[in-house]
């Protein structure tokens, strides 16, 4: 019902239509003058045009908004997890986005999905507002919804869809589903200066708080994962190592910025042995818990006194994880474009690394702007902008999945 509207075939349909009553008369009035007097003539031909007229005006009226091809508003919303987030596309550029971190989870070490689910529900009208506000447009000029399908909390996930169905059926625009982790790859698409866009195919390292894969793009919708963790994601190596360690919640971004400061050399954790392009990393979280238990039962003030050293350690372990992989991946493709997505993408360390093996071993790497790395609704955007171009829209029914086939 949603996608009906402003559909291209339809619109072509309407414009073949307006041809052929342009027509019409014509051939009235060239044929008709070897069968009918001139009153006959004129009355045809007045039919003919008024019919023409008819077209003209129900193409305009029906049609119009649908032909705005090179202009396309999306609005772009995105709740899978603690993140509310509200983005608007203009095409390929990101015209706002506006994300509301729920700080009420760091209190509990982690993500309380009731909580938030409830703080979505409270955030979900402010944040669209401010996102249609600084993009300067009005809700009637978006030519889409989209939102997040999955995965993700299925709390969370289902108050960005209802509300995005709720829109998109009131604004009687079409509705777009969007896969979290697609989206976290192909945020690389987003138009933004300074940052060039990979062509297919290439492969996607997407790390994040929940996921580690290895995907092989071949098109924006054709994507297969040809590696992937077998037990924790590398977000949860972060933050579990930071929890061991008595940081707050999350803590990737504090091992980070000790890490700056540390000798990564100074412990060397063990890596674990997965066969294939598969990882582990649960294995890794275990070794440094018992790390850290020995070495404060003999010193209560390790920690403290070595976070930058630990940090950095454990950080280096975890970068060569991902790039002994990385490069098995691009020896058994053949593909040496690597774009990397996700929270743990922010990660300074392996930001570096990854631009670093574009001299080291030849690859040509891409690195998301580091507003698209975490959770973010631009990236939804783009994937919209996508479907809206090939008519991948969803009908009002469709459910939001935790789990969702890649
Ligand atoms: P989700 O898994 O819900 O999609 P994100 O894509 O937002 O979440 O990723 C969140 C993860 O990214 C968390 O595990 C967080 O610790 C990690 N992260 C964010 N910034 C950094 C960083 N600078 N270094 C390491 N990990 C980070
Ligand atoms: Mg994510």
């Amino acid at each position: 019902m949603l996608t009906s509207k402003k559909s291209n075939s339809s619109a072509t349909i309407v414009r073949i239509s307006i041809f052929r009553n342009f027509l019409k008369p014509l051939f009235v009035l060239i044929f008709s003058n070897y069968y009918f007097d001139l009153g006959k003539k004129i009355t045809f031909v007045k039919i003919l045009t008024f019919d023409f007229l008819r077209s003209i005006v129900k193409y305009k009226s029906k049609f119009a908004p649908f032909m705005h091809t090179e202009e396309v508003f999306i609005l772009a919303i995105e709740s899978s997890c603690d993140d509310t987030a509200a983005a608007v596309l203009k095409d390929n550029i990101v015209l706002s986005n506006v994300v509301a971190r729920q700080s009420i989870h760091e209190q509990y070490g982690g993500v309380v999905p009731e909580l938030a689910s409830r703080a979505h529900q409270q955030n979900i009208v402010p944040v669209v507002e401010v996102a249609l506000k600084k993009a300067t447009i009005s809700k009637n000029q978006l030519s889409a919804i989209a939102f997040t399908q999955g995965p993700g909390l299925m709390g969370s996930l289902l108050v960005g869809s209802s509300f995005a169905k709720s829109l998109a059926m009131a604004l009687e625009i079409p509705l777009i589903a969007v896969n979290h982790m697609h989206a976290h790859i192909l945020a690389h698409f987003i138009d933004e200066e300074g940052f060039d866009k990979p062509t297919f195919p290439f492969l996607a390292l997407t790390i994040s708080g929940g996921h580690t894969q290895i995907v092989k793009v071949n098109s924006y919708f054709d994507m297969e994962i040809i590696g992937e963790t077998t037990d924790d994601a590398v977000g949860e190596a972060f933050d579990k190592t930071a929890k061991i360690l008595g940081f707050p919640y999350p803590g990737g971004p504090l091992i980070d910025q000790y890490a700056k400061e540390g000798n990564s050399k100074k412990y060397p954790f063990t890596k674990p042995k997965v066969p294939g392009l598969n990882f582990s990393f649960s294995g890794l979280k275990t070794q440094i818990l018992y790390f850290v238990q020995k070495n404060v039962s003999e010193n209560p003030n390790f920690v403290e006194e070595n976070k930058a050293d630990i940090c950095a350690s454990v950080q280096h372990t975890i970068i060569e994880i991902l790039m002994d992989k990385l490069k098995m991946a691009v020896a058994e493709t053949g593909i040496n474009q690597i774009a990397i997505g996700g929270g743990v993408s922010a990660n300074s360390g392996i930001r570096q690394t990854l631009k670093d093996a574009q001299t080291k071993y030849g690859w040509k790497t891409f690195v998301p702007k580091f507003e698209y790395t975490t959770d973010n609704a631009a990236m939804i955007g783009i994937v919209g902008y996508q479907k809206y171009l090939h008519e991948k829209f969803a009908d009002a029914n469709v459910v939001s999945k935790a789990r969702i086939e890649f």
